[in-house]
């Protein structure tokens, strides 16, 4: 059995969130970016209309969606604002994490409340962001608890969430085999939030740097084994690259629908630009980006749906449809002429938040070592 349609209930989620994503993020996006404004509400708003966290199972009170719903609703708010959906796809890091790597006791505990709230996910260091098995937060047991101390760098949700999936080392131990994932509650004792300011995108989106000075959280918040932490971590960053090409996706068909706008009512020489064959090739390759992407990322978001090996497919997934996104919005900028160079149309801001698509969740570059990896091993 072979389908390209989406079930009713998918279709019932894309209506939601594309009207969601179109009356409530659209009309407010410039001006939450020029502000620099996390919107609180708007991510309120989306939690209460299912589009948060999707990924908690029923078993824990959540929708317990798969891959491929999330791709479809990560699609549509990326279309909106790709920095309001940011703050979403960064909390689904922690959902992740703690879904492959917690225990039942841990799943009940630390899955209610984020089916309000966010989490956020503390890999980067100022110092180590592709080599996060570098990392130098220490971790330490001291009787019943695990003791964190150092700065995560980067950290979307910093300020903002409930808690931070934090990932640190052993002191001494070999690099990744000294590794631990713990949940800490952003309340705890010894958290430092610094608000990072002057993003060249994605603005609304909240970004921090967290430290942590002598923080203490109970034994029982470790993710699976110590030692577990850095292929927790990129297990997790294996799924989460999805929503990243999802979200690209968004800014990439908007950029097209943009352009498609824009090039029907511009007039030069005597017509519309669209009569131009230089300006329909371009449109043309935006909608070829557009549509392969897709199906690589559904593709990806189906085998980890299926429970299949996804580290080669999502790398692709979330390296080309960044990539396209970019040439699309970047595309969307030349056929605005001067005019898309200004903030009075929405392109300019389409290409400052998708450059970041390329940079986080892992470099396009170190997806394309992971590629290369999975064919040369
Ligand atoms: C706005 C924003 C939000 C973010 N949110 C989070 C978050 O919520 N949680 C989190 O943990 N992190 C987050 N990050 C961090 C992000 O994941 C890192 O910035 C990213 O992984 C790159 O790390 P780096 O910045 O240290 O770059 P570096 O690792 O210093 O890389 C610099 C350059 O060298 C290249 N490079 C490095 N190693 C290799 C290699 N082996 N082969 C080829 N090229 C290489 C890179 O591709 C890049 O071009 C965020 C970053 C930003 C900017």
């Amino acid at each position: 059995m072979f389908s390209f349609d989406l079930s009713p209930e998918q279709k019932e989620f894309q209506r939601t969130a594309r009207k969601f994503a179109l009356e409530r993020v659209l009309p407010r996006a410039a001006e939450l970016d020029r502000k620099e404004e996390y919107p609180a509400d708007l991510t309120a708003e989306a939690a209460a209309l299912g589009l948060v966290n999707v990924g908690i199972p029923e078993a824990y009170g959540g929708l317990g969606l798969g891959m491929i719903d999330e791709v479809i609703i990560g699609e549509e708010l990326g279309y909106a604002c790709m920095g309001f959906f940011t703050g979403i796809l960064a909390s689904d890091l922690g959902i992740v994490a703690i879904k492959l790597a917690g225990n039942e006791e841990q799943k009940q505990r630390f899955f209610p409340p984020l089916l309000t709230e966010l989490s956020a996910f503390c890999l980067s260091e100022a110092d180590n962001g592709s080599d996060a098995g570098a990392m130098k937060t220490k971790a330490e047991f001291d009787g019943d608890d695990v003791v964190i101390n150092g700065a995560k760098m980067w950290i979307t949700n910093g300020g903002v969430c409930q808690c931070y999936v934090v990932f640190a080392r052993f002191e001494g131990e070999h690099k990744h085999a000294g590794t631990v994932c713990v949940v800490v509650p952003a309340d705890a004792p010894g958290i430092l939030v610094n608000k990072l300011h002057g993003k060249m995108g994605q603005r609304c989106s909240q970004t921090a740097e967290i430290v942590f000075e002598n923080v203490r959280v109970p034994k029982a918040n470790v993710l699976g084994e110590p030692g577990d932490g850095f292929k927790i971590a990129m297990k997790t960053l294996d799924r989460t690259r999805i929503t990243v090409a999802a979200g690209s996706l968004g800014v990439a068909r908007r950029a097209l629908d943009e352009s498609v706008k824009y090039a029907k009512v511009r007039h030069a020489f005597g017509k519309v630009i669209a009569d131009f064959q230089a300006i329909q090739f371009k449109i043309a390759d935006m909608k070829i980006g557009l549509d392969t992407a897709r199906l690589q990322t559904l593709y990806a978001a189906w085998l980890a749906d299926e429970g299949r090996m996804i580290g080669q497919a999502s790398a692709i997934a979330k390296c080309y449809a960044s990539d396209i996104a970019f040439a699309a919005a970047n595309e969307a900028i030349q056929i605005h002429g001067g005019a898309g160079y200004m903030n009075d149309f929405p392109v300019e801001k389409l290409l400052r938040d998708v450059k970041l698509n390329q940079i986080y969740e892992g470099t396009n570059e170190i997806q394309r070592v992971v590629i290369a990896r999975s064919l040369l091993k």
